[in-house]
């Protein structure tokens, strides 16, 4: 089977936009992971429960969006625990967590390990926060797509993004989609946290769209973890 590709939803759920992006989905019969802000689901828990009811994975992103570099541990603490009281009350316990600007701080991990949350990092940023349409990507989003890996979207406009609204990660998302299928790529929710999944795990600073050394970096790195794993079940492991 190619490697899936995982679409991740950050900063909602959002009324206006996160439906659209469910509807999307549906049509293409896809799963997504929405990493969700506390204090969006006070709002509308419903909508925690109509991403679930549709077969998406719901996991952890913070409650009030804090810069884990920029918050004294307390303060980090304190938001984890109202958010992870938040998603309780939708059934939800997080097994990932995607930390606000991809910015891990000092107290993110032992806060992570403490809480049994692993950490989920991207491959590739759309730059749909930037407000980037499609027209403006390089292909390599859609090479990225054919490869499979995890992709950063935003079904919600968080405070100080350059754009006014989300329309433009309703148009990657489905030119994603579009690619995917084109390619024989299965579109995923995360597995759970305790998989052997080759999917990344550690914060990655870089960008990732726009650079197509990174691409070409992307697939050795695909060719030798596969070598790997082909050693190691040639091993009988
Ligand atoms: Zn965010």
């Amino acid at each position: 089977m190619p490697r899936p590709l995982y679409l991740t939803f950050d900063d909602g759920p959002d009324p206006k936009w996160t439906p659209r992006v469910l509807d999307l989905l549906a049509r293409h019969d896809a799963a997504a992971t929405f990493f969700v802000l506390g204090w969006r689901v006070r709002e509308r828990p419903d909508l925690v429960r109509e991403i679930l009811d549709a077969g998406h994975r719901v996991e952890l992103h913070g409650d009030a969006h804090l810069d884990h570099e920029a918050s004294t541990p307390q303060q980090l603490a304190d938001d984890t625990l109202r958010a992870l009281d938040e998603l309780g009350k939708c059934g939800v316990v997080p097994q990932w967590w995607r930390v606000p600007f991809s910015r891990a701080g000092r107290a993110t991990l032992p806060l992570a390990e403490r809480h049994g949350l692993r950490i989920a990092s991207w491959d590739a940023d759309s730059f749909d926060w930037r407000g980037d349409s499609w027209a403006d990507q390089s292909t390599d989003v859609a090479e990225l797509a054919a490869l499979g890996g995890v992709i950063q979207l935003h079904d919600a406009v968080q405070l100080g993004m350059p754009r006014g609204d989300a329309r433009n990660t309703l148009e990657i998302t489905e030119e994603l989609l579009e690619a995917a299928h084109r390619h024989g790529t299965p579109v995923l929710a995360f597995p759970p946290a305790s998989t052997d999944e080759p999917i990344r795990d550690t914060p990655r600073q870089t960008p990732f769209a726009r650079s197509q050394k990174s691409v070409r970096q992307w697939k050795q790195e695909i060719a030798a973890a596969e070598a790997a794993r082909r050693r190691s079940s040639d091993r009988g492991l």
